[in-house]
């Protein structure tokens, strides 16, 4: 852990999920056991979002949302404004992540516009960078990765409640999960790109975190490296053992 903030694990649930489960997945996180010297967001769909904010143990855990809307409410049907889930109680919110990149066609422009707007109406963001495989083989990943990053630096002007999540989308869901020295590399890259425009005041405290095919087996290694600061994790954060073994990984 680079940073001198504390090591931050995030769990993206996705799209998954039924009342049933969801009332599981809790019961479990709440029996697990997490360091006071961690911090820990669970990110549920918005429509659990009421349930596990209920239940959860906020002792341990915090709240985030996977997305928001880019301004304000209004005529935006279907859509959830960061000012309501500020309103609501929820502290966080993921975005840019490159399912919402890939599938929902957010631009860079769109995600740092996002992410500026989510902290200005009070949230914390996890603002997710990546690279594809084709992208990486090909040469131009530090290229596109510069492109994520300019982006947020462009519109962001208060970095103290971004954290980075740097999530290569050939590790997303894939069970390839990067190795420490391919994560530490882009991790080390993406700090020192932040100092360069940012400063060494900014860089300090700012978390950046691995995502891609983390699980309780490959953790405790990705976490030995000196620039990750915490992990995104997906598929593994659907069981609360799992989980918390993460949690317990720096
Ligand atoms: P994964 O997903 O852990 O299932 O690979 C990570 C993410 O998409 O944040």
């Amino acid at each position: 852990c680079a940073s001198n903030a504390k090591f931050f694990v995030g769990g993206n649930w996705k799209c998954n999920g039924s009342v049933a489960s969801v009332r599981t997945l809790v019961d479990e996180l709440n029996s697990g056991s997490v360091p006071s010297g961690v911090e820990v967001v669970c990110a549920p769909p918005f429509i659990y979002i009421d349930y596990v904010m209920q239940h959860l143990d906020k002792d341990k855990y915090q709240l985030s949302a996977q997305n928001c809307w880019i301004s304000g409410n209004g005529a935006y049907t279907g859509e959830v404004s960061a000012e309501q889930l500020h309103d609501f109680g929820v502290p966080w919110v993921i975005l840019g992540h490159s399912e919402r990149r890939s599938l929902c066609g957010e631009s860079n422009a769109t995600v740092a516009k996002k992410t500026a707007h989510a902290l200005a109406a009070g949230l914390g963001v996890i603002a997710c960078v990546g690279e594809t495989l084709d992208q990486r083989n090909s040469g131009s990943m530090f290229q596109v990765l510069d492109g994520q990053m300019q982006a947020l630096v462009d519109e962001v002007k208060d970095w103290s409640k971004v954290v980075i999540a740097y999530e290569p989308v050939w590790a997303i869901g894939t069970g390839v999960v990067a190795t420490p020295e391919q994560a530490q590399e882009v991790h080390a890259y993406l700090r020192q790109f932040c100092q360069s425009k940012l400063g060494f005041g900014v860089t300090d405290t700012l978390r950046i975190i691995y995502g891609g095919s983390v699980n309780d087996a490959n953790c405790k290694e990705l976490a030995l490296m000196e620039d990750i600061d915490g992990f995104l994790v997906g598929g593994a954060s659907l069981k609360g053992s799992s989980f918390v073994t993460i949690c317990n990984a720096a």
